[in-house]
């Protein structure tokens, strides 16, 4: 099984491109992001914690993340590869899903780095809260994830790094060639 990190800053393309990944590829998408909403949507325990610090732009704490993360990949044994969208989001949660994956005798195949500069990041974020509806998607909580990405997550990229497997791609551009150039670093990986 392919085990595929789709990482980048908010608004970077990591939904987008998941799309096409899933379309072409078959593979089994996971997004924290999106986890994280369906619980907040429910108003779990889990939902309401989450709220507090999503809103604020901050990260959810690392060990309530790798919990539900471990819990949602139990429902993907059969699946031809997994999409990691937002996850990790922090060095501690690459390790634990270094661990993880160990544990299924596997690791992770490639990580791939969607590189956008920050300008770009803010203009795209705004437009998308006209019509996202998502609390996050206002100037404000923007701007700090933007700055909880380049303190906590960015170091992420090292990590994979010095694990061999980062790959980056520019994250500007059309969609088709964004994606043109991820299917390129998949396909090299088979
Ligand atoms: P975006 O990539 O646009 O920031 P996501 O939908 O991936 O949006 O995540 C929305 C919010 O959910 C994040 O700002 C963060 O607060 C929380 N979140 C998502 N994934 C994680 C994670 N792996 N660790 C901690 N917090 C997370």
């Amino acid at each position: 099984m392919k085990y595929l990190v789709l990482f980048g800053p908010p608004g970077s393309g990591k939904g987008t491109q998941s799309e096409n990944i899933i379309k072409k590829y078959g593979y089994a998408h996971i997004s924290t992001g999106d986890v994280l909403r369906a619980e907040m949507a429910n108003q779990t325990e889990l939902g309401k914690t989450a709220k507090g610090y999503i809103d604020a732009g901050q990260l959810v704490p690392d060990d309530l993340i790798i919990d539900m993360l471990a819990k949602t990949m139990d429902g993907y044994t059969e699946a031809k590869g997994i999409i990691f969208d937002g996850f990790p989001r922090t060095v501690a949660q690459a390790k634990a899903l270094k661990e993880m994956l160990g544990k299924r005798g596997s690791d992770v195949t490639v990580m791939i780095n969607l590189q956008v500069d920050n300008d770009e990041l803010v203009k795209r974020l705004l437009e998308r809260g006209k019509i996202s509806g998502r609390s996050d998607d206002n100037l404000e909580t923007i701007t700090k994830r933007l700055e909880t990405y380049n303190t906590q997550t960015a170091p992420v990229i090292d990590f994979y790094k010095e694990d061999g497997k980062l790959e980056n791609i520019q994250g500007v551009g059309s969609i088709d060639d964004i994606f043109a150039a991820i299917s390129k670093v998949i396909d090299s990986k088979a």
